[in-house]
């Protein structure tokens, strides 16, 4: 039997939501150099602080197996992108970077074209629309949905400091870890 959705706004929506993320999809597949799941890997190494740029962070943030993500993490690195090095926090654990390469390659990243027509939305309008997004995001992934993955000042471990912001956690905090992604981050 063939279901059409129902005529209105929410499917409107819906569809442009879908055509926007096969546009995308394709830029980042014509763009030659990565798959969608390599960008979306390098994307968040190159915006995660210290603390999160863990092979097990990584597939959280990509919604998926260790095994697949394991895979991905391995063929950046064969291609350059990305190295390992030991977590000073765990001794068994891995850290990951972007290369000098990687960085090069995230500053031409395909999504540009996206975030720049964003940005020449209204204002109002472009704070209307993150927020309706993170409503129907929440919502969409229900009980799937991954906690932490926001910045410090939404963080409840966040200290302003009387010298320099800290963290109750991880201690010191560097300028670049304000803005930075964290896996460990609390509401
Ligand atoms: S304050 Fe929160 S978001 Fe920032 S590093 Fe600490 S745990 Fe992560």
């Amino acid at each position: 039997m063939h279901t059409q959705l129902p005529d209105g706004p929410a499917t409107r929506i819906t569809r442009l939501i879908e055509r926007m993320g096969r546009l995308t999809r394709a830029r980042e597949s014509g763009s030659g150099e990565l798959n969608p799941a390599q960008w979306e890997a390098l994307r968040f190494l190159a915006r995660a602080n210290s603390w999160s740029r863990q092979p097990s962070q990584v597939a959280r943030w990509i919604a998926s197996s260790k095994g697949t993500t394991s895979q991905t993490l391995a063929s950046l690195e064969r291609k350059g992108l990305i190295a390992r090095r030991k977590n000073p926090d765990d001794r068994r654990g891995v850290l990951l970077e972007l290369t000098e390469r990687g960085h090069a390659l995230v500053s031409q990243d395909p999504l540009s074209d996206l975030s720049r027509s964003i940005g020449r939305l209204p204002p109002l309008h472009a704070a209307a629309l993150s927020q309706s997004l993170v409503q129907i995001l929440s919502d969409l992934a229900g009980e799937q949905a991954q906690p932490g993955f926001d910045t410090c000042r939404s963080c409840r471990h966040f200290r302003v400091g009387e010298t320099a912001p800290t963290c109750a956690r991880f201690g010191a905090l560097a300028s670049e870890d304000l803005t930075a992604i964290c896996a460990h981050s609390e509401a």
